[in-house]
């Protein structure tokens, strides 16, 4: 490397660790020669200052020392480290603040108000809007649902269906309200009595439908004689007594949904004929 080039580099380790450039002074100008030729040649109140015995016998373009800068590189480092944690940590901060807040937006502006429009759909399509009972087609998709398992498990499965007795005199001599009230009513005291693997469903009209899971024919008989007596004996706000007929069947394990249906509408038609307010069991099917 010359002598008169300009060097740039690193110094120490750690803590000491240092940037210097090196500059060489060279004599480049003849007025410096004025004071740095001969002692003789240099002004008196120079040499006062500085003395003859140094500084003299330079010539043009000779480098005649060196100047060194040098900066420690420690604070510099810790300060470019100290933003750049600063500037990564704001980065990461706004991305995770970004994710929350588009997660919030996307779960109130879009899920929340499609699932609230998906239950009421649900509700819609499967529930009787005035007892809030399942509907019909609900029933049976869950009868079929039960029959399998009951199929798989080899155990029993009931079904009571009941129908008002004179419903319709209940709506002539007191209105049709409350004859809904009577059929709310009538839905709240068979929900009361069932078991939460029990489903009931408004049939149509004034016709009930219970699925009884697990219940052998006794059990069933039993409790849709719970259900009439607490529709019997308990009086409807506003129209007082109102009774009930039941027909009652148990799944045999051949028959499909709608023949066990039938059996038991037949023994509910069987529980009219013979008297009302009464429940009839199906006869085996044929
Ligand atoms: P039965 O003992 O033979 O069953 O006699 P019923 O009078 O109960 O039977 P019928 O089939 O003659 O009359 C049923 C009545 O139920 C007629 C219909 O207006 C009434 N009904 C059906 N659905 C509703 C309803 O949602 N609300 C009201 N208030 N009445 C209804
Ligand atoms: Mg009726
Ligand atoms: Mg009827």
């Amino acid at each position: 490397m010359a002598l008169n080039q300009e060097v740039t580099g690193e110094v120490g380790e750690g803590l000491h660790r240092a940037m210097y450039v090196a500059r060489p002074i060279t004599i480049k100008q003849t007025q410096c020669m004025a004071c740095h030729s001969t002692p003789q040649a240099a002004p008196t109140t120079m040499l006062k200052i500085y003395g003859d015995k140094n500084g003299f016998g330079w010539g043009m373009n000779e480098t005649v020392g060196i100047q060194v800068v040098q900066v420690p590189m420690y604070y510099p480092l810790e300060k470019a480290n100290q933003t750049f944690y600063t500037v990564m940590a704001a980065l990461v901060g706004s991305f995770a603040l970004l994710f929350v807040v588009l997660n919030l937006s996307l779960s109130s502006l879009v899920i929340e108000p499609m699932a609230r429009i998906n239950r009421k759909l649900e509700d819609l399509a499967t529930k009787d809007f005035l007892t809030d009972l399942v509907n019909r087609r609900r029933f049976f998709e869950r009868l079929e649902t039960e029959m399998a398992e009951t199929r798989a498990k080899k155990g029993s499965l009931s079904v009571v269906m009941f129908d008002i007795d004179f419903f319709k005199r209940v709506n002539d001599t007191y209105g049709h309200d409350s004859g809904d009230a009577v059929l709310k009513s009538t839905a709240r005291r068979v929900r009361e009595l069932l078991r939460s693997s029990d489903c009931a469903a408004r049939f149509c009209g004034e016709e009930f439908i219970i699925l009884l899971k697990e219940t052998p024919v006794g059990a069933a008989m039993a409790m849709a004689e719970a259900v009439r007596a607490r529709i019997a004996d308990v009086p409807f706000d506003a129209v007082g007594h109102v009774s009930a007929s039941f027909g009652v069947a148990t799944w045999n394990h051949v028959e499909d949904a709608h023949a066990l249906i039938k059996r038991a509408d037949t023994a509910l038609y069987v529980a009219k004929s013979s008297g009302r307010n009464r429940v009839a069991q199906a006869q085996e099917a044929v």
